[in-house]
């Protein structure tokens, strides 16, 4: 999609801090990052949500789990604990529709999140 945000870190033209790639995802650092470890990983082809995706493409949506989980080992927080978010919808805070992870480690993390 042309007015896309991560469409566009995905095609190069918005630079981004990229950590990982593979033929169907991207990984890179949140530019606003809530915890130490912030990554986002997202696929490369434009699905607003994970629920979406999840009926779409469901083996792009395990890939982009097997990253996250990747991401975790690389940066270090995979033995202490981490989470995996995906925000869905306005009212969850979703502020791009273009499906994406969050993983968040490196401290600890309240529950219930606000
Ligand atoms: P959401 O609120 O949709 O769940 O998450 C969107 C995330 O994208 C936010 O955490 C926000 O900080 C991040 N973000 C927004 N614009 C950019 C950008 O231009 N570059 C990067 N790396 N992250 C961004």
């Amino acid at each position: 999609m042309t007015d896309c945000l991560f469409c566009k870190i995905v095609s190069g033209d918005v630079p981004a801090k990229i950590i990982r790639e593979s033929d169907r995802t991207v990984a890179f650092r949140d530019i606003n990052p809530q915890a130490p470890t912030h990554v986002l990983v997202i696929p490369r082809e434009h699905h607003p949500t994970v629920a979406g995706l999840a009926a779409a493409d469901p083996d792009l949506l395990a890939e982009m789990l097997q990253e996250a989980g990747q991401v975790a080992v690389d940066e270090g927080v995979a033995d202490t604990g981490y989470r995996v978010v995906f925000n869905t919808g306005a009212q969850a805070g979703q502020t791009v529709f273009h499906v994406h992870a969050h993983v968040l480690g490196g401290r600890g993390l309240n529950w219930p999140p606000g």
